[in-house]
Formats: structure tokens, sequence, C-alpha cells
């Protein structure tokens, strides 16, 4: 089959005034005399012909901006359900909802989960690719006529398919709305909001201001308020978001009873143990950021999840990753070499009213420690004492150590750009073994940005490279999965197992994504108690206790899948779930 061709163009980024039309000038095919690229009617843009372009790559290469993207597709994915214009985004197919089911959307960021639910919403007519010419419903329900989307179509024209949407970035929300929690939800749906926020944990703070709220709060809000409008379709976009794993595990249930009441449910989120939990079938999304989407057919959950991690879409035959991400059977790795690196002794430490109480312990070199524990349980507050940041009140002090510090709220330094601020931060040998940290976590295009100017999970990438990056012997990474897709989970985690294999650095990480701290940790602490009140912590010790003690808390069991060897909860009262509570083994025994 014949090369299929994507070319887009970044107008934020091209200035012909600025390069004197650089690509036009050096492309072959307009070289040998054709129109491959021109300009547009105002002569301030370049447009490629795809018909004519014949893929070289070299026009990508020598745009001064970096405005260029070219795709060669050995694969076609049909004509786009729609695109933003000439050389821009473009989306294929759409997801379906299910009336009384929760339907799963896993993929990158940038591949058009936004414009499918826009769609869907009856916000954005599709153009079906056709940008040049009005998109209208009557065209739409001819294309998909006899196929499952002209009955969702038939009802999106008749504004009959109510659509609510919980967004992505809750922290916006009070910039929006003011109030209390109790007023803001009571204003949306007076009859049943006190049942709701009961429900989703909220009744405690119902009378603080949304302004007043943490993260998490936050979310659960964001969540009321979409489920307590009365729609037919609900766009859940990424509910984990903020919440510790007790209350992903909540949010995840009261998502589930929603769908139960024949409401039809749509989520995007990137904790793989999570989505797997929470959703009845999954669409895979892929393609490459910012170029172009694809939906792919429903998968059953268990399936369509392993072939995300697999990176390769056998029914489309498509390979949308190089490496396929694999788990260890066990979980942790024995290192042969391993030296004591720091030990401490029981202390306490107290902060306002809280107080946290710390068993003695040890850290080893070459060694990735995972640190789990709901929110407010003294986490950071451990963190901070390890990195002599905070004193104990009683015990002796932990030997102090050079340590890098990623902290969880990451500040953006106005007037710095990426690359001088990781020249200032990472040492000349890890700057050049650009292997390991660098290009992993796609920095290059990134040096040239303002900080300030930086996406939430772009600036997560620059910071944990600058804290991995460091020649510090103790590394801690205060949840570095925030804000990041899916893939950059899965690079991430990637990347932190190879810079403790390659540099016998010891890494700490505070996380909540169950399949990330499985893949990344060798070992665990484990954080109990109240929160806000008093936290406990043991170990580190190995993934097996400490898998056990936390699900213990939890009241939920887990299994390893046997292709992926990736985490998955047991249904609870299953089999499996009576049986390993019995045994008090939580922990991954094979699915
Ligand atoms: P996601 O929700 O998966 O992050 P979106 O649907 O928001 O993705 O956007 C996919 C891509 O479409 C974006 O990366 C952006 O480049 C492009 N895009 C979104 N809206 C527009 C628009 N109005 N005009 C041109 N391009 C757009
Ligand atoms: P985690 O990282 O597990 O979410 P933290 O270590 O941040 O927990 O906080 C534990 C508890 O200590 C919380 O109840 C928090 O409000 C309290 N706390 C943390 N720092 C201070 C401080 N400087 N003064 C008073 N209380 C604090
Ligand atoms: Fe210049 Fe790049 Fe725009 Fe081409 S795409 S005109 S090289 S800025
Ligand atoms: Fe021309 Fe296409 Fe080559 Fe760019 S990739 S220089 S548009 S032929």
């Amino acid at each position: 089959m014949s090369l299929k061709r994507i070319a887009v163009i970044d107008h934020d980024k091209c200035y012909p005034d600025k390069c004197n039309w650089l690509c036009q000038k050096k492309c072959p095919v307009n070289r040998a005399g054709q129109d491959c690229i021109t300009q547009n009617t105002q002569k301030m843009k370049a447009v490629i012909s795809e018909p004519l372009c014949t893929g070289c790559g070299i026009c990508p290469r020598i745009c001064p901006f970096g405005a260029i993207t070219i795709i060669n597709l050995d694969i076609d994915f049909g004509e786009p359900i729609h695109s933003y214009g000439e050389n821009q985004f473009r989306l294929h197919r759409l997801p379906i909802p299910k009336k009384g089911s929760v339907v799963g959307m896993v993929g990158r960021n940038g591949t058009g989960k936004t414009t499918a639910i826009g769609i869907l919403a009856g916000q954005l007519i599709p153009n079906l690719g056709k940008w040049n010419e009005n998109a209208s419903y009557e065209k739409i329900l001819e294309t998909f006529r006899g196929k499952e989307l002209f009955n969702v179509f038939t009802r999106i024209q008749k504004k009959q398919l109510a659509v609510s949407i919980k967004p992505q970035m809750v922290e916006k929300i009070p910039l929006v709305h003011h109030g209390s929690v109790r007023e803001v939800l009571h204003r949306i749906n007076p009859e049943n909001s006190s049942r709701i926020m009961e429900k989703l944990g909220l009744t405690p703070v119902a009378e603080r201001e949304l302004k007043q709220l943490s993260g998490g709060e936050l979310q659960k809000v964001a969540i009321a308020a979409a489920a307590l409008k009365n729609a037919d379709t609900y766009f859940i976009d990424e509910p984990s978001s903020y919440l510790d794993i007790r209350e992903r595990l909540r949010v995840a249930g009261f998502i589930r009873e929603l769908a139960g009441e024949e409401k039809s449910v749509l989520t995007v989120e990137h904790d793989l143990v999570l989505l797997d939990f929470l959703s009845d079938t999954i669409h895979l999304m892929f393609g490459e950021p910012a170029v172009f989407g694809v939906v792919s057919a429903p998968h059953p959950t268990r399936e369509g999840i392993n072939t995300y991690l697999e990176g390769y879409a056998r029914d489309e035959n498509y390979r949308f990753r190089d490496q396929p991400l694999r788990f260890m059977e066990k979980g942790g790795r024995e290192y042969k070499k391993q030296q004591s690196l720091l030990s401490w002794p029981a202390f306490t430490i107290k902060q306002g009213t809280f107080t946290l109480n710390v068993e003695a312990g040890k850290l080893l070199t070459s060694q990735s420690i995972g640190i789990l524990g709901p929110n407010g349980i003294g986490k950071t507050t451990f963190i901070k004492a390890i990195a002599g940041m905070i004193t104990p009140q009683e015990g002796p002090l932990p030997q102090r150590m050079p340590v890098a510090y990623k902290p969880q709220y990451l500040e953006a330094i106005p007037g710095v750009t990426v690359e001088e601020f990781l020249r200032g931060k990472m040492s000349p040998s890890m700057r050049e073994a650009k292997h390991l940290l660098i290009e992993p976590l796609h920095l290059p295009s990134l040096y040239e940005k303002q900080l300030d100017t930086l996406s939430g999970g772009e600036l997560q990438r620059v910071a944990i490279a600058a804290a991995l990056g460091t020649d510090a012997p103790l590394v801690l990474l205060d949840e570095p999965s925030a804000m990041l897709d899916v893939e950059q989970r899965i690079m991430v985690a990637k990347t932190i197992r190879s810079i403790v294999d390659h540099t016998e650095r010891t890494v700490l990480i505070v996380d909540h994504d169950l399949m990330f701290m499985d893949y990344v940790s060798d070992n665990l602490l484990l954080f109990e108690g109240d929160p806000g009140i008093n936290g406990k912590v043991r170990g580190p010790m190995g993934m097996e206790d400490g898998m056990n003690g936390l699900l213990k808390q939890l009241g939920i069991t887990m299994r390893r899948d046997q292709t992926s060897g990736r985490p998955r909860i047991n249904k609870k009262g299953s089999v499996k779930d009576t049986e390993q509570v019995k045994s008090g083994n939580y922990y991954y025994t094979k699915a």
C-alpha cells in the first residue's frame, strides 16, 4: 500500500517574514517545478499540499521554528470525522457512548478527546474532513446511514442528547463559580445535592468556599456538579487527578453507580488500574498529539488496556509505540552491589497539631522506593525530614546528605528558559548522557520555551529531569505522575528505572497511581494513621508486604494480568477476592 501523508503546520510557530519562506525554497518538489509548498491567500503562513508532498522530511528539519510536522502513514484510517483546517489537526472516528455503561478512553493528550466530546455534545458540527465546505448534520446523517453513530447524530441534531461534562482542569473552577460547596451544588440540583455530597465524602467541607478547597476536594465537587445535572451522557475527564488511592476508588464506585442509573458515561483516565476498574469497554486513542488522532473500535476493557501497553493495535495493524511496557512477575529487583546509603533511628515530627512517628529504617544505593499512603498522612513531612529541611522534635536528626527534591506543587520561575534552568540543575555528565534523561523525557523541543509558558505536564517533565539529573545520591520525587498522560507516565516510569539501574542512585517516589508504583518500585514505605491527625511510617519493606498492608487498609485485593503482568483490582466478593482476603495475600497472585 502506498504511504499516506499528513502535513500539519503550527500557525503559532510559522513566521515567513523571519525565515523568508525557507521551506518553500528548499522543498525538492517545489524545486522540480510543482506547487507543493505554497503561501496562503494572506501570504502569512505556509501551506503544504499533502497529495504532492513526497514525505522527504526536509522541511520539518529546516524550519527554524519547528512549525512543520510530516507523517508518513502506511495505513489508511479513512476520512476524518473532523479537521480544523488545511494542514491542521484531524480526528478519525468517534467513541460511542452506551446506555448503562462506562466507556473508557485511553491515550495521549492532544489526540482529540476534547474534540470528540465537543462533537458528541453538539458543540461542534463535524466537517468530515472537508474544512472548506459548510458542515451540516444532513451530510453527517447521509454518511452514517446504517451505522451505529446514525442514531447518536439524529439525537444530537434534534438536541435530544444532553451531555454533562466534568472538565479536566478542576483548579480553574473557583475562578468561575463562587460560594460554598453546598451553595454551588444546591444551585444545580436542590433535591439531590446533599445525597451526592454525602456519597463523595464532601459533607465535612460543605460550608467551605470553593476557593479554600484542596485540589482533591475540588475534583470531587466537579464530579458532583457534573453528576447532578440531568443528562443522557456524562463525560468525566480525568477523575483521579489530586486524589489519593482511597478517594480514587470512591470516585470510581460513584461513576459506576451513575452508569447503573441507565446513563451513559464516557471517561478519560490515565491511571490504568483505575480505568480498568471503572470501564466496561475501552476505546484506544492513538495518533500524534496536535497532528492527528484515531479512535479505535471499542475493546473489552482487559484486552484494550493490554493492547495499549503492548503498543500495537492488531485489528488496525498499527504500531503506536516502539516498545511494549512489561511488568515483572514479583515486583522489585535485586542488585548485587547495593551498599548502605542512609539510615535513620526512630523519630517523631510535629507539624501544628499533626504528629508523625517514623520507625527506624535505612536506604540502600541503586534502589527505588515507592511511598504509599493517603493525603494528609505526613508523606511530605517525612520527605522534608529526610531531606534535612525540617527538624524532628524527638529522636536524633537523620544524617544530612545532598538530596534532590521535586515537590508536589511546581513553581515556574519567570524569565528562565528550560535550557537555562536545566543547565543550572543537571550535572554535566547527565546533560551529556542524553539517552538517559533528556531524550526519553522529550525535552529538546522545550529548550527554547520559558518555564512559565509550559503546560502542567511539560513543567512536570522538566522538574523530574532537574531532580534526577543532579549529582545527589538521593532523589525525592513527590507525585511525578500528576498532570502526565498515560504515555508520559510510562516514559517517566521507564526513565526512573533506568536512572536507578545506571547511576546507583536511590529514588524515593510518592504517587497514587498503583500501576506506575508497581512498575517503578523495588521496595515500599507505607504510611498509615488518621490523615491530618497522626501518621506512622513503616518500612522500607518488600513489595509483597507493602502492597498487602496497603490493600488491606483499602479493603481491596489485586491480581496480575497473565498477559501483560499489570496489576488489576479483583471484583469485590469474587472467588479470587474472597480467597485472597482469607489467606491475607491481598497482593497480586497470578490471574
Ligand atoms: P485532547 O483533548 O486529546 O488533549 P483536543 O481535542 O483538545 O485534544 O485537541 C487535539 C488537537 O487539535 C490539539 O492539539 C490542537 O492542536 C488541535 N485543535 C484543537 N482545537 C483547535 C482549533 N479550534 N483550531 C485548530 N486546531 C485545534
Ligand atoms: P501528605 O504529604 O501525606 O499529604 P503532609 O506531610 O503534607 O501530608 O501533611 C500532613 C499533615 O500535617 C496535614 O494535616 C497538614 O495539614 C499538616 N501540616 C503540614 N505542614 C504543616 C505546617 N507547616 N504547619 C502545620 N501543619 C502542617
Ligand atoms: Fe518558514 Fe517554517 Fe513557516 Fe516554512 S513553516 S514559512 S520554514 S516558519
Ligand atoms: Fe516538500 Fe514534503 Fe519534503 Fe516537506 S516533506 S520538503 S513538503 S516534499
